[in-house]
């Protein structure tokens, strides 16, 4: 056994493109027998199990640490199964399907009386997607039950893009990990509710608003997708209000204009330098001082940062730094979904760069006694 094999979780090392089928034959067979199984999404890792069986769902929510008010996404690999699962499917959601599928959307829908009621938290409503990556699909058709799977990281944490960290998180914790590499897309599925009129995005991902609207018309962003105060607003999808896709370090994201917030980061991170390690999430190949430096690449391609996002905010917990001051994304593409992740993961410590720019010394100091107090 390798270094990297936990000694009660099997690691199977699949090829991408063409899963070996004796593997994909193991993997769900444990998934059939009630069994936890860590897959390759072209979103990022997610951890399965059977969603027709309330114990093995059950798992999932003791494993991952997740609030049981927090339901999960069913993944299918046939449409005829969003009929089965779902029910009252209308228009909307047939095109959507028929569009984006295999793909990075999900689609909230009323549920029909198949699912138990752990795998939707009790909900009257469902979120299905059919993943597109050639692991996924291979495991749920050949387990021949739908497969209930969030994303395979502990609670909290930044979501899984390698099979790595969902062992630094989730060692002999589950019965299998199918490691294919790297996840293509690197931020979760786009979340969108039909049961809103107009049908409303819970999670910008993968697929972007503009795409939606495309298909469907009228499409609505949910309050908190850009964050705003969690106020009174009620959390129409439970997963909305929790702290997320964070690092240990505290994380603080500045935004506005892209010269301003380049400016605005070299001071902070200077100033914030005196007390603390201080770590950069910065874009373009600006060059900051600080104890650890990631570049998100360039901002004319924000699918790269979206590709590297959660293994930059792993890697900066790693190098042990007390704060990460990232450089923010204009909210349009999939730049909605990055900035979204960025958001959670500050707890809403978004700062305007002209603020930062007028007021540095202040800033800096409500951050360091923020820093103190955690
Ligand atoms: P993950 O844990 O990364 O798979 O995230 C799944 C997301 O989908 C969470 O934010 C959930 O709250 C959301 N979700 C799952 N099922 C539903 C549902 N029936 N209605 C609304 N949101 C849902
Ligand atoms: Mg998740």
């Amino acid at each position: 056994m390798d270094g990297r094999s936990p000694a009660k979780t099997t690691i199977y090392r699949v090829d991408r493109d063409n899963p070996e089928s004796e593997f994909l034959a193991e993997a769900s067979s444990i998934i059939r027998a009630g069994g936890l199984v860590v897959f390759p999404t072209e979103t990022v890792y997610g951890l399965g199990a059977d969603a027709l069986n309330p114990y093995a769902v059950e798992r999932i929510f003791r494993v991952k640490g997740r609030p049981p008010d927090n339901p999960l996404i069913v993944h299918i690999a046939v449409h005829d199964d969003l009929f089965i699962l779902g029910k009252g499917i209308d228009w909307r959601a047939e095109a959507l399907a028929k569009k984006f599928w295999p793909g990075p959307l999900t689609l909230v829908v009323p549920r029909s009386n198949k699912l138990p009621a752990i795998t939707v938290a009790g909900l009257d409503t469902v979120a299905i997607r059919m993943p597109r990556h050639p692991v996924a699909l291979g495991l749920i058709r050949l387990s021949g039950v739908p497969i209930a799977a969030p994303s395979a990281n502990l609670s909290g944490r930044p979501s899984p893009t390698t099979a790595d960290h969902v062992i630094r998180d989730l060692a002999d914790r589950v019965d299998a990990i199918l490691d294919a590499g790297p996840t293509d897309i690197g931020v979760e599925s786009t979340v969108i509710d039909l049961t809103s009129e107009p049908p409303q995005v819970l999670r910008p991902g993968g697929v972007t608003v503009e795409e939606l609207r495309a298909v469907v018309g009228e499409v609505d962003l949910h309050p908190l997708v850009t964050g705003a105060p969690i106020g009174d607003l009620v959390a129409k999808s439970p997963g909305m209000k929790y702290r997320h896709y964070a690092p240990r370090a505290k994380v603080v994201v500045v935004v506005g204009e892209a010269g301003e917030i380049k400016q605005a980061v070299q001071l902070l991170a200077a100033h914030l330098r005196r007390r603390f390690r201080v770590g950069v999430l910065g874009t373009d190949g600006h060059r900051y001082e600080a104890d650890a430096l990631r570049d998100l690449g360039p901002r004319s391609s924000p699918s790269g940062a979206a590709q590297r996002l959660f293994r930059y905010l792993r890697e900066l917990d790693d190098e042990g730094v007390d704060i990460i001051v990232a450089e923010g994304w204009p909210e349009e593409g999939i730049g909605l979904a990055i900035m979204n992740r960025l958001r959670k993961a500050a707890g809403g410590l978004v700062i305007p760069a002209d603020r930062v720019l007028r007021e540095t010394p202040t800033i800096s100091s409500y951050l360091r006694y923020g820093v103190m107090g955690t």
